[in-house]
């Protein structure tokens, strides 16, 4: 059986360890420090997965290391590129699990998407890692492996700067619902000797689970999307399961009290365009009596089919209409863009392959979408 990627033994993946988490190890080992914060540098600023290429680590430590801990980053498995720029990477994470991440260049940023799990138990009736069900979480080393593999992929520009400059959790899974691991790997992003991105440039989608939305309002409040998707809690209940247990009224309250902390001002709404069944004139109006004053932006993602589910993409007239009503009430709306169509990654749409060895044989694709 593959080893997972978080431990190896009783010895600790370092690549998943906060700084603070780092300093404690090497304490524990009767080191200083600075051994911690070079080691740290050393796996995400210079990308490397070898004790050996610490060259300024002392000999005795680099020959130490290897005993108590691991480096263990996520294996590319294939690679796809795409003409508009888009890259798409399928990394072995362990037992047969693959997840892909997409690099998407804009043009004044790079945009990492990222999974935090493989699969997702929440069930979105649109979503098709939802139908897949629920594999398992990723860990914090599994998740900061992906920017990890992507910085290294894609390099810095001539400045000096990374070409990674922000991320979104909007892979598979809900990042919500894999708290601890998330925000640890948020942490290492966040690191001014890690990966040294500022809060408005980390985006965490989420369909919604409240009382985590509060818990990072605490630990660690970075830009906030909120998958909406509908305009009252009875169509909410059907697309969004979730919404049952932490319908629209607590949401929109927890998501008001969310701001006073967050790095941005505003939430971003997005709302998956389904051909009849929350595209009309009349659902773009209960949104914005639903909205108010709240402050936010929509972005309106043109619904990415899969085998066997019960809906269409609604038309270009009606994601057309259905904007007008939104910016017609002073609201900022984007609709998502096509990116790397030729490879896939169309809108965001991701792919990753899962060998659940739980319930089911073989090798089942997921057909997902993500920003
Ligand atoms: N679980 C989180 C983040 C991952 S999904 C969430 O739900 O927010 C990222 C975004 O893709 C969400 O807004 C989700 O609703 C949307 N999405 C899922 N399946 C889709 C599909 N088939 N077409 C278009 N958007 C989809
Ligand atoms: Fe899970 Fe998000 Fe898909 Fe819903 S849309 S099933 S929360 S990944």
């Amino acid at each position: 059986m593959a080893v997972p990627q978080h431990a190896k033994g009783d010895r600790p993946n370092l690549l998943g360890l906060s700084l603070p988490e780092m300093t404690t190890f090497f304490a524990d080992l009767g080191e200083k420090p600075f051994r911690a914060r070079q080691v740290f540098r050393w796996l995400h600023q210079g990308g490397v997965d070898s004790f050996d290429a610490m060259t300024d680590l002392a000999k005795s430590l680099r020959e130490k290391l290897p005993d108590v801990a691991t480096i263990i980053a996520p294996k590319l498995m294939t690679e796809q590129a795409s003409k508009d720029g888009t890259r798409k990477w399928l990394l072995d994470v362990g037992t047969g699990n693959g997840i892909e991440v997409v690099f998407i260049p804009e043009d004044e940023r790079g945009t990492l998407c990222i999974s935090s799990q493989v699969g997702c138990a929440l069930d979105c009736t649109f979503c098709s890692t939802g139908k897949q069900g629920f594999n398992r979480n990723l860990s914090a080393s599994e998740i900061i492996g992906q920017l990890w593999f992507a910085n290294k992929a894609m390099g810095r520009d001539p400045k000096g700067e990374r070409i990674v400059s922000n991320v979104v959790m909007m892979g598979m899974g809900e990042p919500l619902a894999n708290f601890d691991n998330v925000t640890a790997a948020m942490d290492i992003m966040l690191d001014d000797h890690g990966y040294g991105l500022s809060r408005r440039r980390v985006t965490l989608s989420t369909s919604g689970i409240v009382p985590n939305l509060m818990r990072l309002k605490e630990r660690c409040p970075v830009a906030l999307a909120v998958s909406l998707h509908a305009p009252n809690d009875k169509l909410r209940d059907v697309l969004v399961p979730i919404n049952q247990k932490y319908p629209l009224a607590e949401l929109l309250v927890a998501i008001r009290d969310y701001l006073e902390a967050a790095p941005r001002d505003f939430v971003t709404f997005e709302y998956v365009m389904l051909n009849q069944v929350n595209d009309s004139v009349q659902q773009a109006h209960e949104l914005v009596a639903l909205i108010g004053d709240l402050p936010c932006k929509f972005n309106l993602i043109p619904w990415n089919a899969f085998p066997e589910a019960p809906y269409q993409r609604s038309s270009n007239n009606a994601i057309h209409r259905f904007r007008e009503v939104l910016q017609a009430a002073g609201f900022v709306v984007t609709v998502r863009k096509t990116r790397g169509d030729d490879i896939d990654a169309a809108c965001g749409q991701l792919a990753g392959q899962v060998v659940d060895k739980s319930n089911r044989a073989g090798i089942i694709k997921l057909n997902h979408v993500v920003a």
